[in-house]
């Protein structure tokens, strides 16, 4: 029996166990199908305080996981599927065909790009419909591509794909980026990223390969379709956040997101937190994820002692 299992291995999940690991908990992390989070699908972070320099993205995970290691968290790949809450109030974890059992589980699971919902999506992923241009962006030399949305990712994404590019399309729906001053700045200075305003993707085309070849695009002001020529789209409209295999275990808002119990990361049921995007649509920062998962670890070692 595990006295705290963190579920996720993003800012969250690591601040969780560096700070689990170090009351002598021996945290288990079980990472998912993401292992290191959002972070590892970013370029250069240039807000997380102690980098004036800035640090890439995989490499603030790596160093965090390092941290977490070193006081003795132990890490495991394990997409959990269900909760169970016990009548002696421990947790049953169950993963595929391995289970594991705990004292507490703090919830780090974060959340996972949105998508338009077109006919056809699915099988788009991978052949020109992406949401991660540091993974993807390469593949797409001096052709022209387009980014989905107008927030801080859309234009941090727009911004990296000039780099391979011919030329980047940001599509947005309304005719004002959602993105902060200096991102949205920087997005419309460059040369190679042409907006599309108060427009939205109403259609995938592919060629004969299946591969994408244009999208149509649908202005929201006049009505018109016109066709616009990509070899790639990068979604980039925001994210869902991972909680629907804790059913009733939480409470939950309209979008998903888990609601914690007022100033804590406490959920309705006792012993069971949550910390980082899972629980937070209004901050979704790395530091606030950070600042969560700390929070967690701390309330998770004040409900042990109480209970033991
Ligand atoms: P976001 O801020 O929620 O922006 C999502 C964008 O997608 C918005 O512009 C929204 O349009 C658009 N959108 C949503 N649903 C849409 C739909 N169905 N069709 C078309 N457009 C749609 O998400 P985000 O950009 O991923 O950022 C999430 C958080 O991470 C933010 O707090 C952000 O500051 C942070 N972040 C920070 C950095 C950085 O500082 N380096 C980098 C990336 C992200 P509307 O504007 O019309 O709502």
């Amino acid at each position: 029996m595990e006295n705290v299992i963190i579920i996720g291995t993003g800012c969250a999940g690591y601040t969780a166990a560096i700070y689990t690991a170090r009351a002598n908990l021996t945290p288990l992390l079980l990472s998912g199908t993401q292992p290191g989070g959002q972070l590892t699908t970013t370029t250069e972070v240039e807000n997380f305080p102690g980098y004036p320099e800035g640090i890439m993205g995989p490499e603030l995970m790596m160093k965090m996981q390092a941290q977490a290691e070193k006081f003795g968290a132990r890490i495991a790949w394990a997409s959990v599927e269900a909760v169970e809450h016990r009548a002696d109030g421990t947790f049953l974890l169950k993963a595929g065909s391995e289970s594991f059992e705990a004292k507490t589980v703090i919830i780090a699971t974060g959340a996972a790009p949105r998508h338009l919902g077109i006919a056809g999506e699915e099988k788009l992923i991978g052949r020109g419909l992406t949401s991660c241009a540091t993974c993807d962006g390469a593949f797409y030399r001096d052709v022209p591509v387009c980014v989905i949305g107008g927030g801080d990712s859309a234009c941090e994404e727009a911004g990296f794909l000039t780099r391979f590019a011919s030329k980047v399309y940001l599509i947005h729906r309304r005719d004002e980026l959602r993105a902060s001053k200096i991102m949205a700045d920087r997005a419309l200075a460059n040369p190679k990223i042409e907006p599309v305003w108060n427009s939205t993707v109403s259609e995938y085309l592919t060629d004969e390969k299946g591969e994408m070849r244009a999208v149509t695009l649908e202005n929201l002001v006049t009505g018109e379709k016109s066709e616009l020529p990509v070899a790639c789209v990068f979604v980039a409209i925001g994210h869902v956040p991972n909680s629907a295999f804790l059913g009733d275990l939480v409470d939950m808002d309209e979008n998903g997101y888990i609601l914690q119990n007022p100033g804590r990361t406490a959920t309705k049921t006792p012993g069971l937190f949550a910390a980082g995007d899972v629980a937070d649509h209004y901050y979704r920062q790395a530091i606030t994820a950070a600042g969560q998962g700390c929070a967690a670890a701390l309330e998770a070692e004040r409900f042990l002692t109480d209970h033991e």
